[in-house]
């Protein structure tokens, strides 16, 4: 009977916790109307005038050479794809991203561009560092300077060769040629963490992207 009575009282204890700590999932179409609330709402606004007030404080703290250069990457960081990923559902149509990039009149950041501008003002070189292929190359230029990112010292995209490598392998391949080349990366600006993780990334500064995640 006792043993009974102990077998009943565990066998409701686990459904009881299964049931109260259950993980509530989140609605499809509630997610979409979140993140369209959060870039349309002020929230994204808000949170990168932070970020960028931080990271002039942070880049303020430290001398620059001749050879101090920050990197920035691209898509969502420098140039925002939020109005192509809305029109997609939220969802990726290759065709459509294709036409959206190629026109080159993918919008700034503006709060991205002022932290360029400062850097450029305390004679930061900059690199633009992006995953877009080779065959990019030309109206991923245009874009940039469309958008007033006229100052650069050099685009770098993906060669035909790199374009199976993971996106972390990728960018820090690019930053240990760049520091043996003789740059000395004192900054690092993207919204994924494969572009700020792995060597020579200096201050990381991560730009928030409610819209997709690399892995
Ligand atoms: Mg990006």
């Amino acid at each position: 009977m006792n043993r009974f009575i102990t077998l009943t009282f565990f066998l409701t204890l686990t459904l009881l916790l299964s049931s109260c700590c259950r993980e509530e999932l989140l609605n499809l179409t509630d997610a979409r109307e979140r993140v369209k609330q959060y870039y349309e709402g002020g929230q994204y606004d808000k949170e990168l005038d932070e970020i960028v007030f931080d990271a002039k404080t942070k880049f303020s703290t430290i001398e620059v050479k001749q050879n101090s250069a920050v990197i920035f990457d691209i898509d969502d960081t420098a140039l925002l794809n939020y109005e192509a990923s809305k029109r997609m559902g939220f969802g990726y149509v290759k065709n459509m991203v294709d036409e959206w990039v190629s026109g080159a009149e993918v919008p700034a950041i503006p709060r991205v561009k002022d932290l360029y501008d400062f850097l450029l003002n305390k004679n930061v070189k900059i690199i633009f560092l992006t995953g877009r292929f080779s065959d990019e190359y030309d109206y991923t230029y245009q874009n940039l300077i469309n958008e007033g990112f006229a100052i650069f010292d050099t685009l770098i995209v993906r060669r035909p060769e790199e374009q199976k490598l993971p996106a972390v392998e990728f960018k820090s391949n690019v930053r240990t040629a760049l520091t043996q080349q003789g740059y000395e990366i004192i900054g690092n600006v993207g919204d994924q963490w494969t572009d700020l993780d792995g060597p020579h990334s200096g201050i990381r500064i991560k730009i928030p992207n409610y819209l997709y995640q690399t892995k």
